[in-house]
């Protein structure tokens, strides 16, 4: 049987007391039978277990990242971009490899969009989201622009170490 309490996922991996947020990391990159590609991109917005995005701002960024991410990456097939549980960053899933510089760029660009965000938010509604009430728009706004004060750097994956 194997062991499910433990499975050996990529960011359980990853030593997050050795990555300088924020950043864009190159997570994973898969190829299919057919020779399409697929990539996992670790957006990092604010240092792990220094800081944490409030749920209602980082909902609010996850739907407005949806749209801006996808005008920031042109002719890229953008697959997903969700928030993580830790609140610290999104996940982005791309078919295709952009760069990672690229993507780290594509993010700066969607972030300051979501900093200057003016109006509703898109799927804002009852009907299109499944906590619609918890949304803070001004908290986005302030998040994304305070992401923006420091440089965003492409990070390389550092794997924990087991010292024994
Ligand atoms: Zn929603």
């Amino acid at each position: 049987m194997p062991d499910l309490s433990a499975p050996r996922l990529e960011s359980f991996e990853l030593d997050h007391d050795k990555v300088r947020a924020p950043y864009v990391r190159l997570a994973a990159r898969y190829a299919g039978e057919r020779g399409d590609i697929v990539t996992k991109f670790d957006l990092r917005l604010v240092q792990p277990n220094e800081a944490e995005v409030p749920t209602a701002a980082l909902h609010t960024m996850e739907h407005l990242l949806a749209g801006y991410l996808r005008a920031a990456l042109p002719g890229v097939v953008v697959v997903d971009a969700s928030p993580m549980g830790c609140r610290t960053g999104f996940y982005l899933t791309l078919l295709g490899e952009p760069a990672e510089a690229a993507v780290r760029d594509a993010f700066a660009a969607a972030l300051s969009a979501v900093a200057g965000h003016a109006g509703a938010v898109p799927g804002c509604t009852r009907q299109r989201c499944g906590n619609w009430r918890d949304h803070s728009l001004p908290g986005a706004r302030a998040w994304a622009a305070s992401v923006l004060q420091r440089e965003i750097v492409v990070q390389p994956t550092v794997p924990i170490v087991d010292e024994d």
